[in-house]
């Protein structure tokens, strides 16, 4: 039966593909296909893993062996059950089916049919039965952690013709990590149960320039494994079971989205000018260093927004070192060729935890211990991040911006560390380069104190993404609240129109990093603000380039004001 359910749309394109389900828990785990001369040695590996943990279970049976009562006998009892689920014909075809059709690594089998026998655990009448689910993911955890160990000798293999049908991945939840896990992964389209448009799992997801669609409430529950899915990234629909005449619609919505793609590639080498003349600067946001690559084959003429905190999570509490972090920012100032790099020191916190499956727990996150306000509670980690840029600038251009200012004793404190930092530099007889120093303005109370943070900095940033969320006090992942994020809201144009005249007449070059610069339905708004720098993520820098061609900022300058203006500025953007 078809079942169309709806969420935030994320990004651009369709995706037509067989779901993967997944735990969030367990997207972590290497999701690639095999050769198929690499299925039975694949097989083996898993046998392999079953007996080490059939081993593994015995052993600890052994030394309970004589303790026939109390707490040790319910363990014994608990082991028995592994032993049993271990031997399970359901989890053992299930798996080998995933290895030989579909060539999965085992990794990827076990979890797909973990996924598969939980939900017939979870819709057991007996809650005896119902509890063993716990069990069987317990077994799991065992066989993945005993395959860790015996890594897979095979190299990643293309996706198999034969089926022709690319896979779509469907979650409770993707932390920003997972997401970037799957860069140059498998899967043709995401769909999560939460999260909101601006949530930072929904801006990766929108780099990676695949369709996603998240806050679909319950989709990870609706959707089974290897169910059929489309997903509209564009309009935030995912449709499970499409009927022939669905799937016929979208996929000639897929081939159009193709040619409109290939159409724009021809304005790559244009320079963005309006008509009038006015030069505007296109930038990319990059969340790693090899990001450069897609941003330079847009034409995008820097970095304005490189997320450095990607490099941090997901690491175990282990910090990457001086060394590394300057080896990343250099690679990514040498991708740009000599165009310039913004690099934004970490911003960790809120919906970008360290751990990916660790939620920050403090009441409110948002509001909490995040981007500068960490640095500044970690100043050795701090140090050694403006060491690494600073030594990455001997390389290049390279602009520093800060996250998340809010108070000027934040603003010293940075100068502070940054003079610091060169001292240590100086110290070792380490060469480096110089760099302008910009701030973020995404804290409505940096906003309307702009003026007195740009006597501080060298340029601004605007993050449009944070700004509304503060702003209009909702928490940009809840998509129980997703229909309020407006940046249409008055009060929002109102700050960021602020912003961009302040820095106007300080004489100093403002830009907008957050989602917002990439919306091509506000370019021409931005523009006629007097907006001429926008930093987005590279799949969007063609569309916005080709609003700008046929712009004439001469006349949007009136109408912006009065846009900026009105009771309802939504109204005077309709086409
Ligand atoms: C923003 O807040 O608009 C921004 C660009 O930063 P991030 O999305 O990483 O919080
Ligand atoms: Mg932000």
């Amino acid at each position: 039966m078809t079942l169309t359910l709806h969420g935030q749309a994320v990004s651009r394109g369709v995706a037509i593909g067989r779901a993967v389900l997944a735990a969030a828990s367990r997207v972590d785990v290497a999701h690639y296909f095999i050769a198929p001369q690499q299925v039975d040695d694949e097989l083996a590996r898993l046998r392999r893993a079953r007996d080490c943990v059939v081993e593994e279970i015995e052993r600890l049976r052994q030394g309970l062996a004589h303790d026939t009562v109390g707490a040790h006998a319910e363990l014994a009892a608990l082991l028995e059950v592994h032993l049993m689920l271990l031997q399970d014909e359901q989890l053992q075809d299930g798996v080998k089916h995933w290895v030989t059709e579909r060539r999965y690594n085992a990794e990827w089998a076990l979890t797909a049919q973990l996924e598969v026998v939980a939900r017939q655990f979870d819709d057991m009448e007996d809650p005896y039965l119902r509890e063993r689910r716990a069990d069987l993911e317990q077994v799991v955890e065992r066989l993945l952690r005993a395959l860790r160990g015996a890594p897979s000798p095979v190299a990643a293999a293309p996706a198999p013709q034969g089926r022709g049908e690319p896979l779509v991945l469907v979650a409770h939840d993707l932390s920003p990590a997972d997401m970037l896990h799957f860069k140059h992964g498998v899967f043709a389209g995401f769909v999560t149960d939460v999260g909101g448009r601006t949530s930072h799992t929904a801006i990766v997801a929108r780099s990676l320039e695949i369709p996603a669609v998240v806050g679909v409430r319950n989709a990870s529950q609706l959707v089974r494994q290897d169910d059929l899915v489309i997903i509209d990234g564009e309009a935030g629909v995912v449709i499970v079971d499409p009927s022939p005449m669905m799937l016929a619609e979208y996929g000639y919505k897929q081939r159009q989205g193709e040619i409109e793609r290939e159409k724009l590639a021809r304005i790559k080498n244009t320079p963005a000018v309006t008509l009038d003349g006015q030069r505007v600067e296109l930038l990319a946001n990059i969340e790693l260093p090899e990001d450069t690559l897609p941003a330079l084959s847009v034409g995008a003429v820097g970095v304005g927004l490189f997320r450095t905190e990607f490099l941090f999570m997901g690491r175990g509490g282990q910090l990457p070192d001086e060394d590394e972090q300057y080896e990343a920012y250099r690679r990514a100032v040498e991708g740009m060729h000599g165009l310039p790099v913004t690099i934004r020191t970490v911003d960790v916190g809120a919906d970008k935890p360290l751990e990916a499956h660790r939620r920050d727990d403090h009441l409110n996150p948002a509001l909490g211990l995040r981007a500068i306000r960490w640095s500044l509670a970690e100043p050795a980690m701090f140090l050694t991040q403006l060491r690494a840029i600073l030594r990455a600038a001997a390389h290049g251009k390279v602009n520093v911006l800060i996250p998340m200012v809010a108070h000027l004793s934040e603003v010293r404190q940075v100068h502070a560390m940054l003079a610091k930092a060169r001292e240590q530099l100086d110290r070792r007889g380490e060469v480096y380069g110089p760099v302008r120093v910009g701030a973020m303005i995404e804290v409505p109370a940096a906003a309307l104190a702009v003026r007195l943070f740009l006597r501080h900095f060298d340029f601004l940033s605007i993050g449009t993404n944070d700004l509304i969320q503060y702003a209009l006090a909702i928490d940009r992942v809840d998509e129980s609240v997703a229909h309020l994020y407006d940046p249409l809201h008055p009060a929002v144009l109102r700050l960021v129109a602020d912003t961009i005249a302040a820095a106007q007449e300080a004489g100093k070059p403002v830009s907008i990093c957050g989602e917002m610069a990439g919306d091509v339905t506000l370019t021409r708004l931005l523009l006629g603000l007097g907006l001429r720098s926008f930093s987005m993520h590279p799949t969007q820098i063609l569309p916005v380039k080709q609003q700008v061609l046929r712009s004439d900022t001469r006349k949007l300058r009136a109408w912006a004001q009065q846009v900026v203006a009105s009771d309802e500025p939504a109204q005077w953007l309709v086409d």
